[in-house]
C-alpha cells in the first residue's frame, strides 16, 4: 500500500524505510560510520565491481543518507537520488556528470546567484561553458545549442523574479535533441514535480524548505530514469562511452540489471568518490526530519506568503509586489501550470524610497531575521541590492530583477497576524 501511494505526504514519512532491521527504531537511525565490513574478499570485490549493490564507505554511500535519496525520488516520481553535501554541490555535480571540458550546457539567465558564478566562473575556468539563455523565450534555448550542448539548466521558481520557468517547453526542444533538462526545485518542492513535465534530473538544495529547519547544509539530486541516453550516444558521450575512472565501464550498459539509472550511479562512482563532497549522516538525519512535515510546511509557507502579497499590494509604501498571483499574461499562465496547491514561501516587493527605505526597512524588522537564506520555518528577510547581489554591476543587478529598494521575503509558518504585524511596522519605519 505504501509502496502504491504517490502522496507526497504519506512517502514521505514511509518510503525507503519503516524500521531499522537490526533494532527495529522506527525513527531513521543515523549511522555514524566510515566504513562497513565486507563479509570477505569475494563480497568487497562484488561490490567494486557494482556485481552487488551495497556499502562501502561513507564517502559514497551511506544507509541515513540512502533513506532520504529514497523518500526525495519516491516523492518527486524519480527512479534514484544522490545526496551530496550542499545544494552549491549539487548542481556543480549535475552538470560535471555530463559535461567536460570542451562541452557546454545552456543555462536559464534567472539563476540563485551562487548557481550564476559556479557557471559564469567556476564551470568556465574547468573548461565547462554556461550558455545563458532568456527563458522568456523557449526558443532560445535551441539558438544556442551546439553539437557540443550537454544540458539545459533551470530553477523552476528563480528569485527575485519569481518568473515560473517553462518546464515542458524547453525539456521537450531537449528530448528532440537528445538533451536533459535540469532543474533546481529547490523553492517549489511538493508544488511542482519537474518530472511530470519531462524534465530529466532535479537539484535541489534541502538547506531550504526541505530541512525547513534552518540547522543544516544539503543537498540532492534526483534521477528522473526517464531519459534515453543510449539513444543518443554522440550527444551523451559521457554515459555511452568507455569511463576509464571505472575500469572501462559503460555506463547505459553497465547499470541496464539494475535499472534507468545509468547518471545517477555514474554521480555516486566517480564524482562523488573523486570530489568527495558527501552529506554527513547527521545532516541527513536533521533534513528527514524536515522532510517528514514538508508538505504541511509548503502550504502554510504558501498561504501566509499569498496573504502577505495582498496586504503589501494595498500599502502605500510598496510600489510593486512580486509574487506569481500578482502576474499575468504568460508568466501567470507558467506559474499556474507548473505550481500547484500554491505559488511558494517567497515574495520581492519595491520600496519607494529606493536603497535607503530598504536599508532602513530591514533594520527595522524585528520578528523577521535578515539573513541569507530562503525556506526556514522562520519568516526571512534580505535586502539584495546591498547583500546577496552587491558584487553584480548595477546594470547586471537590475538585469536580474534587483533594484534598489527591492526587498526579498521568505515568509514563514509564524501565525499571519504576527508576520503582518512586523512588516507593518517597519514599513512604517522605512517611510518615516
Ligand atoms: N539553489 C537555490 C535556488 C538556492 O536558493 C540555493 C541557496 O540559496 C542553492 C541552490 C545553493 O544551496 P546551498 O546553499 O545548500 O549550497
Amino acid at each position: 500500500m505504501i509502496h502504491d501511494s504517490t502522496h507526497p505526504e504519506t512517502l514521505a514519512l514511509h518510503a525507503g524505510y519503516r524500521a531499522d532491521s537490526a533494532t527495529g527504531a522506527v525513527a531513521v537511525p543515523i549511522y555514524q560510520t566510515t566504513s562497513y565490513r565486507f563479509r570477505d574478499t569475494a563480497h568487497a570485490a562484488d561490490l567494486f565491481a557494482l556485481k552487488e549493490l551495497g556499502n562501502i564507505y561513507t564517502r559514497i554511500m551511506n544507509p541515513t543518507c540512502d533513506v532520504l535519496e529514497q523518500r526525495v525520488s519516491a516523492m518527486d516520481g524519480g527512479a534514484a537520488a544522490l545526496a551530496v553535501a550542499s545544494g552549491q554541490a549539487a548542481s556543480a555535480m549535475a552538470l560535471q556528470n555530463l559535461a567536460r571540458a570542451g562541452d557546454n550546457v545552456v543555462s536559464s539567465t534567472d539563476l540563485y546567484g551562487g548557481t550564476w558564478n559556479l557557471f559564469a566562473n567556476t564551470l568556465g575556468d574547468q573548461g565547462i561553458e554556461i550558455r545563458f539563455a532568456d527563458p522568456a523565450d523557449p526558443e532560445a534555448f535551441r539558438r544556442a545549442t551546439d553539437e557540443r550542448t550537454r544540458a539545459y539548466y533551470a530553477e523552476t521558481l528563480p528569485n527575485p523574479k519569481l518568473h515560473v520557468f517553462p518546464i515542458a517547453e524547453v525539456a521537450a526542444i531537449g528530448r528532440e535533441l537528445g538533451i536533459p533538462l535540469i532543474v533546481d526545485n529547490t523553492a517549489a518542492p511538493i508544488l511542482c514535480r519537474p518530472f511530470d513535465h519531462g524534465a530529466a534530473v532535479i537539484v535541489y538544495s534541502t538547506t531550504k524548505y526541505i530541512g525547513g529547519h534552518g540547522n543544516s547544509i544539503g543537498g540532492l539530486i534526483v534521477d528522473g530514469g526517464n531519459f534515453p541516453w543510449d539513444e543518443f550516444p554522440e550527444r551523451q558521450p559521457a554515459l555511452n562511452t568507455p569511463d576509464p575512472s571505472y575500469h572501462g565501464a559503460v555506463w547505459v550498459e553497465a547499470v541496464k540489471p539494475i535499472g534507468p539509472v545509468a547518471y545517477i550511479i555514474k554521480a555516486r562512482t566517480t564524482l562523488l568518490r573523486d570530489l568527495g563532497a558527501a552529506l554527513s549522516p547527521f545532516s541527513a538525519f536533521q533534513i528527514i526530519q524536515g522532510l517528514e512535515t514538508l508538505a504541511l510546511r509548503v502550504r502554510e509557507h504558501s498561504r501566509n506568503a499569498q496573504a502577505v502579497a495582498d496586504h503589501l499590494a494595498g500599502h502605500a509604501a510598496v510600489a510593486n509586489v512580486i509574487h506569481p498571483s500578482r502576474q499575468d499574461g504568460e508568466a501567470r499562465r507558467r506559474a499556474d501550470t507548473y505550481l500547484s496547491g500554491g505559488y511558494g514561501g517567497l515574495v520581492g516587493f519595491e520600496l519607494g524610497g529606493g536603497r535607503e527605505a530598504g536599508r532602513r526597512f530591514i533594520d527595522a524588522l524585528e520578528m523577521f531575521y535578515h539573513v541569507a537564506n530562503i525556506g526556514d520555518v522562520r519568516s526571512l528577510a534580505i535586502h539584495p541590492a546591498s547583500t546577496t547581489h552587491s558584487q553584480l554591476s548595477p546594470e547586471d543587478q537590475l538585469a536580474s530583477g534587483v533594484s534598489d529598494g527591492y526587498v526579498r521575503l521568505s515568509v514563514g509558518i509564524e501565525h499571519i497576524d504576527d508576520i503582518l504585524a512586523d512588516l507593518d511596522q517597519a514599513l512604517a519605519s522605512a517611510s518615516a
